[in-house]
């Protein structure tokens, strides 16, 4: 038997009775799996031993939301609203699928770069454009069982032609280009569920169960009724996370009442799409009475506050999300719209972003809700929280293992606030899935970061060139897009998650 022994180590849990609080434990792991967490445990001859003075010892971190097609846009924009940015980021007109090989490049330096910051779960929301083929999705299978991460790796769908998913586009936009947009073909539901099924067959549980399939119709604006009611049923049937962007933007919010006459939460309960393993990406622009559809139905949200911020989406309702019960998990979102998959930064973000909502400090973001949606809390969304999220006997050994000795930890305090809002990732030392060490000191034990990287560095020149001529392509959507959303900027949608505005109702109140 393979057996590894963390003794005496500084601990962070996450289970039932110690949460965030620093303990002391020890913890012993078999073939992956942790078996004892308590101040002492079982030490046999042949045991690698891992000596725990001085080291934190945390859950690995779930990235709750990403999609892995931007890591090749990584740093080209600023200052775009989600509706232009995503005109940009994932091209109308004239993509043509990305080979498998480069599919597979993109996914392993993505798991990489995550993976070196204490990622151990990806919940990757994989958009090719135009659209997926089993090849490009076997590829990103293939490159996070080299690489060694955990993730949930999705087929994604769009089954409706944009324009008709954004109040005013076809309105707004010339005659002929909305019949161009309307002619480009788009699968049903019924092809969707049968590649789905296809991917749960030929895909889902490799790596021992550490890979599996993932549901995601885009969104409610912009897949059928009858493909979103699908895929949750199929869901069911597999134990599978159904994952949705939902009211990301205040658009979409006036895209619910264009489209359905209801909010888009509504629109999903009515149509039979909510369920316990369904997630929503984003949740920004709800209404209270949308939380209390969540909540009920067993929904959990991903918050992806970088994103949120450099999109200029508004501020989630994280307290109000803590206060019905609705589980939280954190995601970077893609390298495009945060522009790293670090999910470190992620979590001082949570943790600082929502004490700008008000004066009242008894509502702010706190340490240990940051790291519980970091940990466990991404893991529920994930539908792992039998797997991963939490250091418990019969939870698999995805771990953080930090060194306390660093310039982060000292003066040494309180760890758990210096895991959040002093320490980066330069202080992991090691960091294991499965109770494999994927990063040793800073080193891959996996792949060849430096090989994957020169090779990128190569191909990356035809790619741009590329990228360059789809937006100069796409430039012609641009202006509508920008009426689009100054024009739903102006609607009333009953709920107000911009600051300015915010502030001056705040002030209203108050004065
Ligand atoms: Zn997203």
């Amino acid at each position: 038997m393979n057996a590894t022994v963390i003794k005496a180590a500084t601990v962070i849990t996450m289970d039932a009775a110690t949460g965030s609080s620093p303990v002391v434990r020890s913890i012993r792991i078999e073939d992956g799996a942790i078996t004892q967490v308590a101040p002492d445990v079982d030490v046999r001859d042949g045991d690698e031993v891992i000596d725990g003075t001085d080291r934190l010892v945390v859950p690995g971190f779930v990235n709750a939301h990403t999609h892995s097609w931007e890591y090749l846009y990584k740093g080209r924009y600023d200052n775009l609203p989600l509706e232009l940015w995503m005109l940009y980021s994932y091209p109308i007109l004239g993509g043509r699928p990305l080979s498998p090989e480069l599919v597979g490049l993109r996914s392993r330096l993505f798991a990489m770069e995550s993976l070196k910051n204490g990622v151990t779960t990806l919940v990757d929301d994989v958009l090719e454009t135009p659209t997926q083929d089993r090849a490009q999705l076997a590829a990103v299978f293939d490159a996070y069982d080299e690489v060694g991460i955990r993730a949930n790796i999705s087929g994604h769908v769009i089954n409706r032609p944009f324009v008709d998913t954004l109040p005013f586009a076809s309105d707004l936009l010339p005659a002929d280009l909305v019949v161009q947009v309307r002619a480009q073909p788009v699968l049903t539901a019924q092809e969707y569920l049968d590649y789905s099924r296809a991917a749960i067959r030929d895909q889902h549980g490799r790596g021992g169960g550490r890979l599996r399939y993932m549901l995601a119709p885009s969104g409610p604006q912009r897949c059928t009724d009858d493909l979103l009611a699908g895929a949750t049923v199929l869901g069911l049937e597999h134990g599978l996370e159904v994952h949705i962007h939902v009211l990301e933007t205040r658009v979409q919010a006036v895209t619910g009442q264009d489209l359905y006459g209801t909010t888009l939460v509504q629109h999903l309960a009515d149509i039979g799409a909510l369920s316990s393993g369904t997630t929503f990406a984003h949740g920004i622009w709800v209404t209270d009475h949308d939380i209390e559809l969540m909540a009920s139905a067993g929904v959990s949200v991903s918050h992806n506050p970088i994103s949120n911020l450099k999109l200029g989406s508004g501020l989630a309702p994280w307290r109000r999300y803590h206060h019905a019960g609705v589980p939280v998990g954190l995601g970077s979102d893609g390298c495009s719209s945060s522009d790293t998959p670090r999910l470190h930064e992620v979590v001082k973000m949570a943790a600082l972003l929502h004490k700008a909502g008000g004066p009242d400090h008894t509502t702010w973001s706190t340490v240990d809700e940051a790291l519980r949606a970091a940990t466990i809390g991404g893991a529920r969304t994930a539908s792992l929280h039998k797997v991963t999220g939490s250091i418990e006997v019969g939870k698999r050994a995805d771990l953080n293992v930090y060194d306390l000795g660093t310039l982060a930890f000292t003066p040494r305090s309180r760890v758990d606030n210096q895991l959040v809002y002093s320490e980066n990732g330069s202080s992991l030392e090691y960091v294991l899935v499965d109770g494999r060490i994927v990063v040793d000191h800073g080193r891959l034990t996996t792949v060849d970061e430096q090989a994957a990287i020169a090779e990128l560095r190569e191909r990356m020149p035809a790619v741009a060139q590329w990228q360059d001529k789809l937006d100069l392509l796409n430039d012609g959507f641009a202006g509508v897009f920008d009426e689009v959303h100054r024009r739903c900027a102006a609607v009333d949608v009953g709920v107000e998650r911009w600051t300015a505005q915010e502030r001056g109702r705040v002030a209203l109140r108050l004065g």
